[in-house]
């Protein structure tokens, strides 16, 4: 006789620790799991016997990508989140959505529902971005550039080709892990905010409407690079002197030209000369572009090379400015954020639809299928360091509440 399926907590929560039980990293006290390291291979292949365990039907696609499936033919509900993480990264970012997805199977399962659809836990590979895309769940869609694969390195300068061959993966194969839409009937995921906004607001689930395209406008400041003592104020051509100005305009753009969501960053800075005695001939510089609106994103890319070009002209600078790369916001399904704000309402909670300024696979899953994002929230805001927390509390809402929403799409 088939029960509700309900979380279990104690089986949620070991599940989660065993999966943090791979990368820890005494010296910051986060875990490195970066894509294709020995931790991130170990975890993968640990989730696997896991999964298997559970008599799921088990596989690593030909970038890496975990999935576990079970039930009938069909297209299937994919729920799941990534097992990478940044270095020095926390316990929750991305493992808390696998946990989640294989728990919800496991209650599914343990209650006797039967399966209407069949259910795919999936882990994706590289999500956090080692060689700069979301290798996993872009090749799943479909979405990989051409000739992006042969041509990414990481920040260490190691090509991912490289990379990939020594774990066992033929790059020349990588096309393989896409999806026929066909097959995929939608993607769901459960995150960490990575923000501030559902603990300023008192809530425990968000549903995310969208996640923000995000643009990397690299740009360069070129002076002159001169004596500190010998050049007077007033004949210099000092490249950080420009770089200053741009960077205080930078947040009434952001203001004046964004939406409410806009984010402009310089986080990216480098002088050259760089020495206390030498003034700064040439400034090269990153701003990262990121909106929930298209139209925004180019606008304010537009006023920031206005700025450029003024800023320049004040201190007899030169300037040159391009967009290094570009990803579109994304929509995401508004049938099936309904069905997580109905879920949530159902369990008594009072959800709250926001967008999402990070970037998840549940942005490339979108280009496949319908796709919907769950938030839980993150104390202080904090992410991609070890200080990365949610009370448990709202970790079992969040479960209990995909756990639903799942239910009603693949077992009623
Ligand atoms: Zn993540």
């Amino acid at each position: 006789m088939p029960t509700q399926a309900r979380i279990n907590s104690d089986r949620l929560a070991a599940l989660l620790g065993g999966i943090n039980g791979f990368g820890f990293d005494p010296g910051s006290g986060g875990y490195d799991r970066r894509a294709f390291s020995d931790a991130d291979m170990a975890v993968r292949r640990w989730f696997m016997e896991t999964m298997a365990a559970d008599g799921l039907d088990v596989r690593m696609d030909s970038v890496g990508n975990v999935y576990g499936r079970v039930g009938p033919p069909g297209p299937a509900v994919v729920v799941g989140s990534h097992l990478d993480t940044v270095p020095a990264g926390g316990p929750l970012d991305g493992a808390l959505g696998v946990a989640v997805a294989l728990e919800c199977v496991r209650a599914i399962r343990e209650a006797g529902l039967a399966l209407r659809r069949p259910i795919e836990v999936l882990a994706t590979a590289d999500e956090e971005g080692r060689f700069g895309g979301m290798l996993g769940s872009q090749s799943i869609a479909g979405a990989v550039p051409p000739g992006w694969l042969d041509a990414a390195v990481d920040a260490a300068g190691v090509p991912l080709t490289e990379a990939m061959r020594a774990v066992g993966l033929d790059p020349g194969l990588a096309g393989e892990a896409a999806r026929d839409p066909a097959d995929v009937h939608a993607f769901l995921e459960l995150h960490i905010e990575q923000g501030p906004v559902l603990e300023a607001a008192g809530k425990d689930i968000g549903v995310a409407t969208g996640i923000s395209g995000c643009a990397v406008l690299a740009a360069s400041l070129v002076g002159a690079a001169n004596h500190s003592g010998t050049t007077p104020m007033d004949m210099r051509r000092d490249a950080l002197v420009g770089l200053a100005e741009v960077v205080a305009a930078v947040p009434g753009i952001a203001r004046d030209v964004g939406t409410d969501e806009a984010r402009l960053t310089v986080g990216f800075v480098e002088l050259t000369p760089n020495q206390p005695h030498t003034i700064p001939g040439r400034a090269d510089f990153t701003v990262i572009v990121r909106d929930v609106d298209h139209g925004a994103m180019a606008m304010m890319i537009g006023a920031l090379e206005t700025l450029l070009a003024e800023a320049s002209a004040r201190h007899g600078l030169a300037f040159t400015s391009g967009t290094r790369s570009w990803l579109d916001p994304v929509a995401l399904d508004p049938a099936l954020q309904q069905s997580l704000l109905a879920a949530a309402g159902s369990l008594g909670f009072d959800p709250v639809s926001m967008p999402s300024g990070a970037g998840h696979d549940a942005q490339m899953m979108a280009r496949l299928c319908p796709s919907a994002l769950l938030f839980v929230p993150s104390e202080g805001g904090i992410s991609h360091a070890p200080g990365e927390f949610t009370a448990w509390e709202s970790i079992e809402k969040g479960a209990a509440v995909f756990l639903k929403a799942l239910t009603r799409l693949a077992a009623e």
